[in-house]
């Protein structure tokens, strides 16, 4: 089970946390906790360490490290309650100033170096996980279970160099049996999601968001019977609920499924996440911490064909179009290559890639931050002839339909684009993949809800038709 930042937000919510791991362990389960850092913890270390870096002020360390040691003993009285309280909160915050200190020392070292590199950055981030791992684990201890906290490298997640972005070595799933299985028997472990290190040892990280990566490596290496990942929303829905407020929970959905619609700004999951258990065949359940009789969503390997065609329908904000155009770009070999290695040097993310069959132009949607480089770099590049025009527009969103009863169904793009037209929303680049799991489609910013509830609609997912 893992928790995200908003489950572990405050003391109480850590206590809450702990009594839910009780609660399934004495109905029988053996159970693994990975702990995400307090909410917002991971961003103000970051921002603390940029400043540090930046502005060499070692006043302003003090007094984030002032805050936060606060903040952290505050979460320990109150997570950790009981008959052995004051004895537990003793050895908990003695761990913690550890820590803290240890903190504190690095960010004056950077301080004084006046620079951050990316191997700095994981390892200041890291903290934010390693102090609350040590005060979930107190927690249990004070509700009479036995507990240890580990590290993501001590539990056994031994990663590539890849700094910020670290992937684990196939190693891990043997030394995390090793190390973690024997302990499951009597206690729960506890272990801080998002880092892992290196084979020198090295504090390495996942990526943002990487602690539902670790409970999905810890799952798949224990050969769990679900991984559960904890967070403040109710599983995934069908859509955004701000947008349609009939937006339901999907209870059941295939990795596959999972992974388009983690593309495609779902937000819920990352599809690396699932890539382990995937690989391992387990199934990943989202539950909601403040709603946890709720069954949540559970991710599996097959389903059975179902009758809904459609499972979401998705939208991506903040995104830019690009249209590159030139009669001499027409049966001219090499052009697409140019621009997409144009792109990928100036660092653009492509979100959706259209060509018609006329060649004439390729329209292009990306991140909408990357816009300016993205046709800076097409610009410089095609400078004299080919491309003539290139136009862009921020007033966009990408709108993608999603479901695996897709493949092989006629009609769904019909009645996709049919219920837009009679909705009057233009549609102005589409996209669909041959896997046919998804159809994706951009339109102006001021139609994308409109072409959402329509759709929710259209395919039932409000639970009409
Ligand atoms: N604490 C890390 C982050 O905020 C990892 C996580 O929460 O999953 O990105
Ligand atoms: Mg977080």
């Amino acid at each position: 089970m893992k928790f995200g930042g908003t489950s572990v937000g405050d003391g109480s919510r850590i206590k809450h946390v702990a009594e839910l791991a009780k609660e399934y362990r004495d109905s029988g389960n053996e159970v693994v906790l990975v702990t995400s850092a307090l909410n917002g913890v991971t961003d103000a270390l970051l921002k603390s360490a940029k400043e540090a870096s930046e502005t060499g002020k070692t006043s302003t360390i003090k007094e984030f490290i002032t805050d936060l040691t606060k903040q952290h003993h505050q979460a320990a009285q109150d997570a950790i309650t009981g008959k052995k309280a004051k004895k537990i909160v003793e050895v908990v915050t003695e761990e913690l100033d550890s820590r803290l200190e240890e903190l504190e020392k690095a960010l004056i070292g950077i301080c004084y170096l006046g620079e951050l590199t990316v191997r700095s950055i994981d390892y200041i981030s890291s903290y934010g996980e390693r102090l609350t791992a040590p005060i979930l684990c107190g927690s249990l201890n004070s509700l009479g279970i036995k507990s240890r906290s580990f590290t993501g490298g001590d539990a056994g997640i031994i990663t590539t160099d890849d700094y910020g972005n670290a992937r684990p070595l196939e190693k891990s799933y043997s030394l995390i049996i090793e190390r973690i299985e024997p302990l499951l028997k009597d206690s729960i472990p506890v272990i801080t999601g998002f880092i892992g290190e290196n084979e020198a040892g090295i504090i390495t990280t996942l990526g943002r968001g990487g602690s539902d990566f670790s409970a999905s490596i810890i799952g798949a290496a224990l050969k769990a019977d679900e991984i559960w990942l904890w967070k403040e929303v109710h599983g995934i829905l069908t859509t955004d609920p701000m947008i349609v407020p009939e937006a339901r929970t999907i209870p059941v959905i295939s990795y596959i499924e999972a992974m388009e619609l983690s593309y495609f700004g779902a937000k819920v999951l990352h599809p690396r996440t699932i890539e382990p258990a995937i690989k391992h065949g387990i199934p990943v359940r989202v539950k909601n911490t403040f709603d946890p009789s709720s069954p949540g969503t559970i991710i599996v390997k097959d389903l059975k064909q179902s009758k809904d065609i459609v499972k979401a329908v998705t939208v991506i904000r903040n995104v830019a179009l690009i249209n590159i155009s030139g009669a001499g770009m027409v049966g001219t070999i090499g052009v697409a290559a140019r621009v997409f290695t144009t792109l990928a040097n100036a660092g653009v993310n492509i979100i959706m890639i259209s060509q018609g069959s006329s060649e004439a132009n390729i329209s292009l949607v990306v991140d909408g931050s990357h816009l300016d480089k993205a046709v800076k770099g097409i610009r410089a590049e095609f400078k004299n002839g080919i491309i003539k025009d290139v136009t862009q527009d921020r007033n966009i969103c990408v709108v993608a339909v999603v479901g695996a009863g897709m493949a092989n169904t006629p009609g769904v793009a019909g009645r996709v684009f049919g219920a837009l037209g009679k909705a009057r929303v233009n549609v102005i680049i589409i996209s669909q993949g041959s896997s046919q799991h998804n159809i994706s489609f951009a339109v102006s910013g001021d139609d994308a809800a409109k072409a959402v509830q329509v759709l929710h609609r259209e395919f039932g997912l409000d639970g009409e038709n």
